[in-house]
């Protein structure tokens, strides 16, 4: 008699911690979902991110334009000044300014050149960069349907293991049924209902006194563990030899 009520007890042990797995992947699903959702708008964010930095580069590289078009400008000025001059020292004052500004010229071209070979470098980088950014976000938008696609598996699945441990529940006498919810509750952690190997409660590994191991010997009613409070029950044969 009491090995039907410990073997139906099992059977609702396990619906239960089906049941229990399957709401845990469950619940899983939308943390994971927003983790590939972050990563997805971390690439987004690095590919334009990339994108500025180029565009920054173009930036300042069209100011070089500007200021070598002012230089060039300035230069034509003093050529036209020079011609309109009289005196020697005007002139070569004028062809000072003018030395100078072919050095300043000089030195923007070639940043400008330092720079154009940086912005084709980075635009190049940039672009090899997004393709495999893009290629990455592929793959993440892949896993959230997924996902998206697990979770309608496992809320059919939850909706038929929790019909199962209703059934499993329904098998048990009312008493039965109060000690394991008494049981689940005290010991927190599955599993609720062990054997008793070597007079230790296989739950907490503890060894029962010998009443406790006699009580379950008599198989007259439910026992627990003295220590953890789990439902205890002897393995087929064990009783025999005692
Ligand atoms: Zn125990």
């Amino acid at each position: 008699m009491l090995d039907r009520v410990i073997e139906k007890l099992l059977a609702l042990q396990e619906c239960d911690a089906h049941r229990d797995n399957i709401q845990n992947q469950l619940e899983r699903i939308p943390v994971e979902v927003a983790r590939s959702e972050q990563s997805i708008q971390n690439e987004l964010d690095a590919i334009e991110a990339a994108k500025i930095a180029v565009r920054e580069m173009e930036v300042r590289r069209k100011n070089l334009d500007t200021e070598i078009k002012l230089a060039e400008e300035q230069t034509a000025r003093y050529k036209t000044q020079q011609l309109q001059v009289k005196k020697n020292e005007e002139y070569r004052a004028l062809q000072h300014e003018i030395d100078g500004m072919a050095g300043n010229i000089s030195d923007l071209e070639d940043s400008e050149i330092g720079l154009m070979l940086e912005v084709d470098e980075a635009t190049e980088k940039a672009k090899k960069e997004e393709l495999e950014r893009n290629k990455t976000i592929e793959d993440l938008k892949i896993l959230i349907s997924k996902r998206e696609g697990h979770r309608e598996d496992f809320e059919a699945e939850l909706a038929s293991a929790v019909a199962a441990v209703e059934s499993a529940a329904a098998e048990l006498d009312e008493k039965s049924m109060q000690v394991y919810q008494y049981v689940k509750m005290k010991a927190k952690r599955p599993p609720f209902v062990v054997s008793l190997e070597d007079q230790k409660c296989t739950g907490c590994y503890l060894r029962v006194p010998n009443e406790i191991k006699a009580e379950i010997l008599k198989a007259k009613e439910l026992v627990r563990c003295n220590n953890c409070s789990r439902i205890l029950y002897c393995l087929p044969g064990h009783s025999l030899n005692s």
